[in-house]
């Protein structure tokens, strides 16, 4: 299993324990996970990036428990094996929508390429933002170049917490789909986590929280 969870659980200082269900995800699967807001979503998916340790539990992405790791080596892992999507993604300000990209490649110790940023940003339908601030930026254009940034360097697997909240109908489809394509041209295990009951029908697997 390239992703799996057991026993999974948190508790933020003064509130109560939160506890997780098990999750299994193989390479080239989509797992949905649907809760309300405030049942967790971004809890465990921050959980499942190793941006927060777990009370008990594990993580184990391909066998490696990420709950496990000192600080330094879970960021080391991120940057090579998981693409975040976050609910609120913060950009470089004074740099442009290709320079942040450029910067996502570097940082993960990749060679830069204006051409795979080019197809991707093409692919999400925002290349002709290549040369605009982030600021300049519409919520849903935001959003995906969130996924650009989380996809640009083809991780094994795929977080996205909320990718759709800011997206009208049509883009909502496309850019699942694209997850999705993507996903699978990488065979990378793809996890969304939403409250968007739109997105029901796109993934056999699914995990409410509540
Ligand atoms: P969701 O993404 O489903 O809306 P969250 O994971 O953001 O849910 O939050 C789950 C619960 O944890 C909520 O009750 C929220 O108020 C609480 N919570 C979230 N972040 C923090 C934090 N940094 N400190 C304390 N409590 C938090
Ligand atoms: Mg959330």
């Amino acid at each position: 299993m390239l992703l799996s969870t057991k026993d999974l659980s948190f508790e933020y200082p003064g509130s109560a324990e939160m506890v997780f269900p098990d999750l299994d995800c193989g390479s080239g699967e989509t797992h949905l996970i649907l809760g309300p807001s405030g049942s967790g979503k971004t809890t465990l998916l921050h959980l499942l990036g190793g941006l927060l340790k777990p009370k008990n539990g594990s993580v184990k992405v391909n066998d490696i428990d990420i709950s496990r790791l000192s600080g330094g080596q879970v960021d080391k892992f991120r940057g090579q094996h998981i693409g975040l999507v976050f609910q609120q993604p913060h950009f470089v300000a004074s740099i442009n929508v290709e320079e942040n990209l450029l910067l996502a490649q570097k940082l993960a110790g990749q060679p830069t390429s204006t051409s795979k940023i080019k197809e991707l940003l093409d692919q999400l339908g925002i290349v002709d933002k290549l040369k605009k601030k982030t600021s300049e930026l519409s919520a849903g254009e935001k959003q995906r170049l969130s996924i650009a940034r989380a996809l640009i360097n083809r991780p094994a697997v795929i977080l996205a917490d909320e990718p759709t909240s800011a997206l009208d109908d049509t883009n909502c489809k496309n850019v699942i789909k694209l997850l999705e394509n993507l996903a699978a041209q990488n065979g990378s295990a793809l996890i969304v986590v939403t409250h968007d009951r739109r997105l029901m029908d796109y993934f056999p697997n699914k995990t409410l929280l509540n």
